[in-house]
Parts: C-alpha cells; structure tokens; sequence
C-alpha cells in the first residue's frame, strides 16, 4: 500500500519504548499461549517495553490468568472494563493509558506474528507513522469468514471511505504524534481501522501471513459481523442515508411511468378499474415524495450528525525546518557580516 499523501519521511531513531495494546474478550484458553510467545518476544525485544491487556468484559477466567501474569511481570498492566464495549472500545481504552514512543495493536489469539513487529519498528525508523499488518494469506478460517471479510473491505471502501485499506485489521504500528492526533477524536461509535487511516500521516504497510487462532473460537458470530459493518458504515460514512434519496428517485421515475399508463388507459379507453387512475397516481406521487423529502431530512441530518462528531479541521502532522529560527539564524549571520564590514 502506498503512501497517499505525499511526505518526506525523515529516519528516526528506534522507539525507546514499545507499548503493546491487546483486547481480550473470553479468551482462557488462549491467554497461557499468549503469555509465553509475548514473553520471549519481550525478553528479545532491545527496549523498554510494556504490554496493556484490556479485559473487554470476559465472562471465563480470563481476567485471573491475566492478573496472575501481572503479578509475575512488571511490564504488564491490565485495565479492566466494567463490561463488554467492543474491540474497538476496549482499544481506544488502552491506547488512552499506552506510555510508548510507539505503539503496537494486536489481538490476542495470536493470529498476528509477533515477529512481524520488527518489521514495523523498521518502517517506524524509516519515518513512517502508521504502519500496518497487510494479511497475505489467511490459513485455517472458514470459507464465509474469507468471503464476508473480503466483501467487507470492499463494501466500505464503496460506502464509507475510499482510502481504507483492504485487507488490513486491527494489527499495527501508531507512532506518539499520530497516537496524540487520534487520541482527539472521541466519538462514541468507534471505527478505529477508518479512523486511523482518516487521520492520515505517512502510512506503510508490512506484509504477513495471518495464522489461524491458537484456541478458542471467533468473537464475531455472522450476526455480529453484519452489526459490525452496518455500524462502521453509518459511524464513518453518510452513504446509507443518501440512500433514501436515490430510492427516491427511482420511485418517482416509477411513478412518472405510473401515470402515463394511467392518463393513456384513461384516455384512450383501455380497460380500468374505476377510480384506480387517480389512487394509483396518488399513491405512488405520495410515496415518492415521502421518500424524496426523507432523502433531504437526511442530508440535514448528516450535516448535523459530522458536526456533532467536532473532529479537528486538520491535524499539522510535523514541521520542516522552524521558520523562525531560518529567519533568527539569518538576522544573525547578517550582523556578524556588517560588523566584520564596518571593522575593515
Ligand atoms: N475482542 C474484544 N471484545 C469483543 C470482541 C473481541 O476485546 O467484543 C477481542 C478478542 O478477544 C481478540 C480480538 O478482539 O483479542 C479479535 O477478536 P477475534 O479474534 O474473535 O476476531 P477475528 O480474528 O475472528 O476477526
Ligand atoms: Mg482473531
């Protein structure tokens, strides 16, 4: 994936701490798998690093394996919700407690690999901000979740926002000031994959083979999936309320047809039904036009719905070169040039 706003994107220097965000919602079994790869990989890892485990409500003993791993490791912290809010939720949640120069996304079935976030910290040095985890391959998902991911990365980039990109989930690198930027937007229904790549910023991606789950099953049944992209299209986009307003249209072009069948059968003769002209006429003009005026109620209502969202106009993702100082050096130089003059 390119990047699509251009930017000079300046080397950096490696993190100097790594903050590893990770929803977990109902995950017992997958949780000693997790602590044991996540812990050679940290023990690896040539800096300062803390891993925030955010407990989205599990009903399982999730949260006991969890806290027994605290105990035992300083670098880990667990935040706690007081119930289940969603991945997204439960990751805004530990982005707003993330301490790191970087941060990392990750679920915790370990279907992401680890290894894949070395290189992400290379692209976060080659300056980029943003760096995501572009799936090659899924192995061990069953044909509909292929199919409904597929066509859900489509259907948004149709509906909600062109720039999405495909293929890509949750899994990722944020630097500090993009993390900074994103942590001004508070809306409510959150979809943080459209967010992120809203907030723009240099963004790259890696690519990785995504494995199947060490254990335990899916957290999104069909049905939570469907809510999922009905809610990340209407969070992120006001497509579906145009939508009444082509519906509209195309009824009122039915209607016009309506009545010229109408007028034509009463003009000319054709068998009708008494009174069925003008009902038909009527109906479907008044049909139409409900559905026209819903249309516009909705175009005001999307005004009203992006600007009770107040996301900032812009966001100034850095600086070349301070303009004051150029013109302060400058000043300087320039005297030190007249004093050298007037002393010959
Ligand atoms: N998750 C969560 N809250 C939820 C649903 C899921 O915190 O309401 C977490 C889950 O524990 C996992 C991650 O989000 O760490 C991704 O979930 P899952 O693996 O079920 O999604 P899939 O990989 O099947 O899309
Ligand atoms: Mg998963």
């Amino acid at each position: 994936m390119s990047d699509l706003t251009r930017h000079v994107c300046e080397p950096r220097l490696p993190p100097a701490r790594i903050s590893i965000i990770i929803p977990c919602y109902n995950e017992e079994p997958v949780i000693p798998f997790l602590r044991r790869e996540l812990t050679t990989f940290l023990d690896a890892l040539p800096c300062k690093s803390e891993v925030i485990l955010v407990n989205d409500g599990s009903r399982d003993n999730t949260l006991t394996l969890l806290v027994e791993w605290a105990q035992e490791d300083p670098r880990i912290h667990i935040l706690q919700l007081s119930r289940n809010f969603g991945q997204d939720v439960a990751t805004t949640a530990g982005l707003d407690h993330a301490t790191g120069d970087a941060v990392i996304l990750m679920d915790s079935d370990l279907q992401d690999p680890l290894h894949a976030i070395y290189g992400m910290i290379e692209q976060y040095c080659a300056g980029y901000d943003v760096v995501y985890g572009e799936r090659e391959k899924r192995t061990g998902e069953s044909p509909f979740k292929l199919l409904s991911a597929w066509l859900f990365y489509r259907l948004m980039r149709l509906l909600a926002y062109r720039d999405l990109p495909a293929d890509v989930g949750n899994f990722r690198l944020i630097s500090r000031p993009c993390l900074d930027a994103l942590s001004k937007m508070r809306e409510s229904h959150r979809f943080l994959r459209g967010m992120i790549a809203w907030v723009g910023f240099p963004q790259t991606s890696v690519i990785y083979r995504r494995e199947s789950r060490v254990a335990g099953v899916t957290k999104y049944s069909v049905g939570k999936m469907l809510l999922f992209a009905w809610s990340a299209a209407v969070s992120f986009s006001t497509a579906p309320l145009n939508l009444s307003f082509v519906l509209g249209g195309v009824a009122g072009l039915f209607a016009i047809e309506e009545m010229v069948r109408a007028l034509l059968a009463h003009t000319m003769g054709w068998y009708v039904i008494p009174g069925w002209t003008s009902l038909m006429v009527v109906t479907s003009l008044i049909g139409s036009c409900l559905l026209i005026s819903l249309g516009i109620l909705g175009q005001y209502i999307a005004r009203i719905y992006e600007q009770a969202k107040a996301r900032p106009l812009y966001l100034v993702s850095r600086t070349y070169g301070d303009p004051r100082k150029v013109l302060e050096g400058t000043r300087e130089s320039l005297l030190a040039l007249q004093e050298v003059h007037a002393s010959r």
